[in-house]
């Protein structure tokens, strides 16, 4: 498999804080890969330093062999790297439909999600299209956040607490949309706190703790009592 994105030795600081501990991931073609971890064990920080927000200290982003570390954020998204935010965070004053078309103006890879492609993935999101994106449900504020992300065509998505605050059946149907983008050839990173979720959907998994990744492997290699121990912890 060929690596798309390989992070080494990551070290990310708020003022004096360090949050990321030399972190090492890589992420291959078509691949999805889930980050799991208890609050505050650094995996949105590692998110935002992907994407040129934190602060980068030490340590590399590539992506396809490309340096990426300490560009712009804007720049990052130019090359590739599109995020859906933990909390969506849409813009309050645009309908779902404008939403999704702010996601385009920053267009790069192979070009297939187009609005229509988005909209049939998530039939409610054409529906609701003149909506305000704030006055739709949680779950589907996710689908315009992560439809927004698509827009740009990533070639790496990154998915930030997808399921926070959503019912499971709610879950159960932004996830079903997973086999469709990895099929589009869109790479995936989800941070979860819903350990299951993680584990059904990803072809690899790393628990951090602490600034840390503390475990890595696939799921069917890491037992029940190893995630838990790594989640929580125990030594
Ligand atoms: P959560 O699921 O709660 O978001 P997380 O694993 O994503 O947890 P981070 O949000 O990355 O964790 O936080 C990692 C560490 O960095 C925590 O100790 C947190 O308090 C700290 N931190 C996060 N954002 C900031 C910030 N803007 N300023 C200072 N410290 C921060």
């Amino acid at each position: 498999m060929t690596a798309l994105l390989r992070i080494s030795g990551l070290t990310a600081h708020y003022g004096d804080f360090q949050a990321l501990f030399g972190v090492d991931l890589t992420l291959n073609e078509g691949e999805t890969v889930a980050i799991i971890g208890a609050n505050g064990a650094g995996k949105t920080t590692l998110m935002r330093a992907i994407t040129g927000v934190a602060k980068v200290t030490a340590g590399s982003v590539s992506l396809a062999d490309e340096n990426l570390t300490r560009l712009p954020a804007p720049q990052i998204l130019t090359r590739g790297i599109a995020m859906v935010p933990e909390g969506r965070k849409l813009f309050p004053s645009l309908t779902v439909e404008e939403n999704l078309l702010i996601g385009a103006h920053a267009r790069s890879g192979n070009g297939y999600w187009t609005l229509d492609r988005v909209q049939a993935m998530f039939p409610i999101l054409r529906e609701r299209r003149q909506s305000p994106g704030t006055a739709l449900s949680g779950g589907q504020q996710q689908m315009v956040a992560i439809g927004r992300a698509l827009m740009s065509n990533p070639r790496v998505l990154l998915c930030d607490e997808l399921s926070l605050g959503l019912a499971p059946v709610v879950i159960k149907e932004i996830y079903a949309a997973f086999p469709q983008i990895k099929a589009s050839g869109t790479s995936i990173i989800v941070v979860e706190q819903d350990i299951g979720q993680a584990l059904r959907v990803a072809d690899h998994v790393h628990c951090m703790m602490e600034g840390r990744i503390t475990l890595s492997g696939r799921p069917a290699d890491l037992s029940r009592d190893a995630i838990h121990d790594a989640y929580f912890g125990v030594t």
